[in-house]
């Protein structure tokens, strides 16, 4: 199937999730899919962008700032790690950044982005199921960092974002969304200054269906949109 053909299917897939949800989440109807171009090339990248990719997802700023230079504009989003010293090159490239976890990195956030003259939107990604391997701050901590990044000027908190464990079956990550969802809602309702909480990333390849079905808006699909990643 081409690049086209698998994009719409993950689309008609959400779609199909979203009437499945039991109850209407408070992340509403609409949900954005993220094609996550890792390890794919700028042309493939292109093939994405004209069926209709709304949003690209990339994990390293140098990858991304690459292939951002061989494309037309699009909107960026960083959803891997990001080290305090690739804030610089960062900011100007990404719309969203997916993957604020710490204090020291969002304060080096605020000082790049005041200097671009930038507001730079990111969520906190959230370790929920406390993986070693995984990214994320631990939940118990979630409220501190809202609150620092709602007092910084150049940041616009606007969600959260986690990663799964990858299980073969997907049901099995079900709890760790539903947990996701239930900070989101809590986030929401905190009604922080200087915060526009609507983004809820949660759901890849594998889990994306549950993730939507417990009320994720943003999805990041990589493999099931470009196929296996060569490394
Ligand atoms: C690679 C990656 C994805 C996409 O993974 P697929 O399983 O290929 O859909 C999503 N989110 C993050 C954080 C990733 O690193």
């Amino acid at each position: 199937m081409s690049i086209a053909e698998n994009l719409a299917l993950v689309r008609h897939n959400v779609d199909l999730a979203v009437a499945r949800r039991r109850e209407a989440p408070v992340t509403g109807p609409l949900v954005k899919v993220v094609a996550v171009t890792k390890n794919h090339s700028a042309d493939e990248v292109r093939e994405a962008l004209a069926a209709g990719a709304a949003a690209l997802g990339e994990n390293r700023v140098q990858e991304a700032t690459a292939k951002a230079a061989l494309l037309p504009p699009a909107e960026w989003h960083l959803i891997g790690h990001l080290q305090t010293n690739k804030v610089r090159q960062a900011v100007p490239l990404f719309t969203l950044i997916h993957s604020l976890d710490s204090e020291k990195l969002a304060l080096e956030v605020e000082r790049v982005a005041a200097k671009a003259g930038k507001r730079q939107d990111v969520l906190i990604q959230v370790n929920v199921a406390g993986e070693d391997t995984k990214s994320g701050i631990a939940p118990g901590g979630l409220t501190d960092l809202a609150r620092l990044v709602s007092g910084l000027e150049h940041l616009r908190l606007c969600g959260l974002m986690t990663m799964a464990p990858f299980y073969e079956d997907a049901e099995l990550a079900r709890p760790v969304f539903r947990e996701l969802y239930g900070m989101y809602a809590d986030l929401k309702a905190a009604a922080l200054p200087n915060t526009a909480i609507e983004w809820l990333s949660m759901g890849m390849t594998n889990d994306y269906s549950v993730a939507v079905e417990e009320g994720a808006n943003l999805v990041r699909v990589g493999t099931a949109i470009f196929g296996p990643r060569h490394y």
